[in-house]
């Protein structure tokens, strides 16, 4: 493959996009990988299309390499199976939902958990037709609260989704197993750095759970990991007990948990009140805060109970879409406060969180981003256990802070837990028998009885990788593609007209038709100076200049992460480069 640069369909940017916050977002604008569309939804262009493509390339061979054999739903759905399993009021206002002609409810598919199932119920009778997995690489649609940051959040991005069937827990455990590994294998091979957390289960209920967390500061996630042994978890899910893992072989039987408590509203209005004893009234230094979501753990209790703290002065708080933004539950237990406003302004001090026996967390962004909340307080003691909403980013910057939990690891004796940001890039869930009960899908089992498969389902934001790759890999001058998911393999600038560019030309395509993919700069119009500032925001991993050497017969081969520079000889080229 040879591109044109005189002809691609690509227009660099000197500046950076008003709108675009993070640097992902930034340089993939700049360098010509995607425009903006609509909100949230972002246009590929022949470049961005390219690694777009790769990276799903890795992530189809891994999947296909533990036996998942690759499906295609429809994405608008009718509204019946989501309103069978309970997600179409579960999801709310975080769907697309519109009608047909004819009046009938339909969505646009934000995860197909209920179309596996049902593909399942319809084409398998036996038990001999499982375990079978399932995997599908397509577009979903949600409505986000807060699209942000480009391809980091949108409301139409590509996921890879996949679902395992087994005839009993340990099948289960063994195909999260696969997953899990597969996971690894996908995020190695794209050059990611990222921690497996313990995560909570969310609108998907089941129960086991773990993140993929890629660390950058500009993540939405929170985690803590431990000094000395490998715990690791997402705030959210600080407690609760971390999935075996491991040689799927090996691999023990699933653990099921009791369904989470659903907090009351009487605990939340306790809680709400709670400034009446021992918190502060005087707010005034707080308008850097908005929207701060309050997540309350108690030790045991695997769900977070939840308490919403508004801003003083002029803001309210959302609460149903605060409370639905951490978990669907607590939506309708939000319903409650709607007239009752006063009820959820206060502050809540270390002292009060005390009383009630409650364990708590501090997310670094407010620390960082808020005077008043380490002011206020004696030094080194913070003042709420506070994790932000994902959907809730209080304005301000905010420092890549690590801040110390000061909480005991609660999975070895000696460590302690550092909190940290990431980027969520994949998540697998034991699901268990949820969608499988919804629909009644039963196979007959070896003595003639029905048995019920239970599932597994397992997500990777394939766009989201995108931006994700791009954020851990640039530096000041511009993007710093991993080899393995670059547009291009080599970057070809002809310095100037006349012999260098017929030369870049020949190189060119003596490289692609040697396999490799080939960018070449024969643009006549812009300065040798444009060209070499471009190469080094498009980010391909080597560049090859043919300027004024060429007349000696040398070309110049760069190396775009060390910035290494050598002189080739043009016969040597394709060897080098193949
Ligand atoms: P988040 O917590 O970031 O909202 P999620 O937990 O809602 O993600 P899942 O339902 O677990 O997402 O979906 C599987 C994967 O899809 C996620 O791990 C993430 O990589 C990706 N993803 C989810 N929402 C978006 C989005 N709005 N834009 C891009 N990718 C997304
Ligand atoms: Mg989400
Ligand atoms: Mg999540
Ligand atoms: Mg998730």
């Amino acid at each position: 493959m040879m591109l044109r640069m005189s002809t691609l369909l690509l227009r660099t940017l000197r500046e950076d996009p008003a709108d675009a916050e993070v640097p992902s977002h930034r340089l993939l604008l700049r360098a010509g990988y995607i425009r903006r569309a609509a909100p949230g939804g972002y246009t590929w262009l022949p470049l961005g299309k390219l690694v777009l493509d790769r990276v799903t390339e890795v992530v189809r061979t891994e999947m296909t390499a533990i036996g998942g054999q690759e499906v295609h739903f429809p994405a608008l759905l009718p509204a019946e199976p989501y309103q069978t399993s309970g997600r179409w009021a579960e999801y709310g206002d975080d769907i697309f939902t519109l009608a047909d002609r004819r009046g009938a409810a339909h969505l646009l598919g934000p995860t197909h958990e209920e179309l596996a199932a049902l593909l399942v119920q319809d084409l398998f009778t036996s038990y001999r037709d499982l375990p079978v997995t399932l995997f599908q690489i397509q577009t979903k649609f949600r409505d986000e609260a807060r699209p942000r940051a480009g391809l980091l959040r949108g409301r139409e991005f590509l996921m890879k989704d996949a679902y395992s069937f087994d005839l009993d827990e340990s099948g289960l455990a063994e195909a999260y197993a696969r997953h899990r590994a597969a996971y690894q294998r996908i995020f190695d091979r794209l050059g990611l750095e990222y921690t497996v957390v313990t995560a909570m289960s969310g609108a998907m209920g089941g129960s086991v759970s773990e993140e993929f967390l890629a660390a950058t500061p500009v993540g939405e996630d929170s985690y803590v990991a431990c000094t000395s042994c490998g715990y690791a978890a997402n705030t959210e899910a600080v407690g609760t007990p971390a999935p075996p893992a491991g040689d799927p072989d090996a691999h023990p039987a699933a653990t099921v948990h009791d369904t989470p408590d659903t907090p009351t509203i009487a605990t939340l209005v306790d809680l709400a009140n709670a400034r009446r004893l021992g918190g502060r009234d005087d707010w005034t230094a707080a308008d850097t805060l908005k929207n701060v979501v309050l997540s309350v753990r108690r030790p045991g209790v695997d769900e977070a109970e939840m308490l919403v703290i508004g801003v003083p002065g002029d803001r309210e708080v959302d609460l149903k879409r605060v409370g639905a933004a951490l978990h669907p539950a607590t939506a309708t237990v939000f319903d409650g406060f709607a007239d009752r406003p006063e009820l959820v302004r206060g502050y809540i001090g270390p002292q009060v969180l005390a009383k009630l026996g409650i364990r708590y967390l501090v997310d670094p962004r407010v620390v960082a981003g808020t005077a008043w909340l380490t002011g206020a307080n004696e030094p080194g003691r913070h003042a709420v256990d506070v994790v932000c909403g994902r959907d809730f980013v209080p304005d301000g910057t905010i420092e890549a802070a690590e801040v110390r939990a000061g909480d005991p690891c609660p999975a070895c004796p000696t460590g302690e837990l550092t909190m940290r940001r990431g980027i969520e890039v994949g998540h697998v869930f034991q699901l268990g028998r949820r969608f499988t009960d919804a629909f009644g899908v039963d196979v007959l089992g070896p003595a003639g009885k029905p048995v019920r498969p239970v599932m597994g389902c397992y997500g990777i934001g394939i766009s989201r990788l995108v931006a994700t790759i791009a954020e851990q890999h640039h530096d000041e001058r511009g993007l710093c593609w991993p080899t393995t998911v670059a547009p291009c393999d080599v970057h070809l600038v002809a310095a100037g007209k006349g012999p260098q560019l017929d030369a870049a030309l020949d190189l060119g395509g003596r490289l692609a038709a040697a396999g490799l993919r080939v960018l070449v700069d024969d643009r006549t119009h812009v300065s040798a100076g444009v060209k070499f500032t471009d190469a080094e925001l498009i980010g391909v991993p080597r560049t090859v200049v043919v300027g004024r050497r060429l007349a000696d017969g040398y070309v110049e081969l760069r190396d775009r992460v060390s910035g290494e520079r050598t002189e080739l000889p043009v016969a040597e080229l394709v060897d080098t480069l193949t």
